[in-house]
């Protein structure tokens, strides 16, 4: 069962002995062109799932540059030789004619979110992603789908789609796979001149330093991130930003919990995104118990 299958149908019909024997299926969309980080995440459904669907589908609905759609990466062969190579039973490469139709008229909007950060800077962006990712819920039917941390604002909508539309699948995220220099691993990087990536590394750099220096208050982080981010050369600041980890809501001032930072840069001509969580040190445990 590891051949590519590219309908509804036939993915129904693969997954229908499996299920009714009891698997849990897990499935990981991926728009290909993969890298460490999509791999982990096919990894964690292996060790969680009885069986895994990888879905490769680079998805016309969630772009907003015609261009960027065209020259998306495309590797049918060798990224499902990679998904199997990690554990996925089955990879789901629909059809984009068939899959999403020039007559297709319903769309999944997710009021408010969808339009802040990076819905801000691409408007339609979420809407597209959260279309596609219902139909790759329903033409699969998941026990559990798996997105990455990396993309921390999908990850948040995906949550809220599940629990507002019902869908009886649990979302179960995966953490961000980064390079040694610590930029977060992203098909993009490729585009990266080595001055380029060199400028890069300021991403990661401030938001690893403004989580070490976490206090709780959030209008000081933000204003660090902003501050040098602002101060780092080739790197274009779209939005940096502190926010409630589950609802993305900005925070101000002081905050009891953890939050969430977010960060969107271009660098020369790529667009990169990138987070981290904000999070106080838990307290030292008390050295033994006296006795
Ligand atoms: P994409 O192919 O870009 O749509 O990504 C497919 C999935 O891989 C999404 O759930 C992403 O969040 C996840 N992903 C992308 N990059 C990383 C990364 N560096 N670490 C972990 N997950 C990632």
């Amino acid at each position: 069962m590891t051949e590519v299958v590219t309908t509804v149908d036939q993915l129904r019909a693969t997954l229908a002995g499996p299920r009714s024997a009891g698997a849990t299926i897990g499935l990981v969309p991926t728009m290909g062109a993969l890298h460490e980080g999509h791999l982990s995440l096919v990894r964690q459904a292996r060790a969680d799932c009885g069986l895994v669907v990888a879905s490769v589908f680079v998805n016309p609905l969630q772009f907003d540059a015609e261009d960027d759609y065209a020259s998306y990466p495309r590797d049918l062969a060798g990224d499902a030789a990679r998904l199997r190579a990690h554990g996925a039973d089955q990879v789901f490469a629909p059809d984009v004619a068939a899959f999403t139709p020039p007559e297709q008229v319903t769309v999944v909007r997710v009021g408010g979110l969808a339009d802040r950060l990076e819905g801000a800077s691409r408007p339609g962006h979420f809407d597209g992603v959260a279309t596609v990712v219902v139909k790759l819920c329903n033409a699969t039917q998941p026990h559990r789908a798996y997105f990455g941390e990396k993309d921390y604002q999908q990850l948040v909508l995906v949550r809220t789609v599940v629990a507002d539309l019902d869908l009886p699948v649990d979302v179960v995220a995966g953490s961000t796979v980064r390079d040694d220099d610590g930029l977060a691993l992203s098909s993009r990087n490729a585009r990266l001149s080595p001055e380029q990536r060199e400028a890069a590394r300021a991403i990661p750099a401030a938001l690893s330093e403004v989580a070490a220096d976490w206090d709780g208050d959030a209008d000081s982080a933000r204003a660090a991130l902003r501050r040098r981010l602002g101060a780092a050369s080739g790197v274009d600041l779209d939005y940096a930003e502190v926010c409630d980890p589950e609802t993305l809501a900005p925070l101000e001032g002081v905050v009891a919990g953890p939050a969430q930072a977010l960060v969107a840069a271009v660098v020369g001509d790529t667009r990169l995104i990138d987070n981290a969580r904000l999070e106080q040190p838990s307290p030292p445990r008390r050295g033994g118990d006296g006795a």
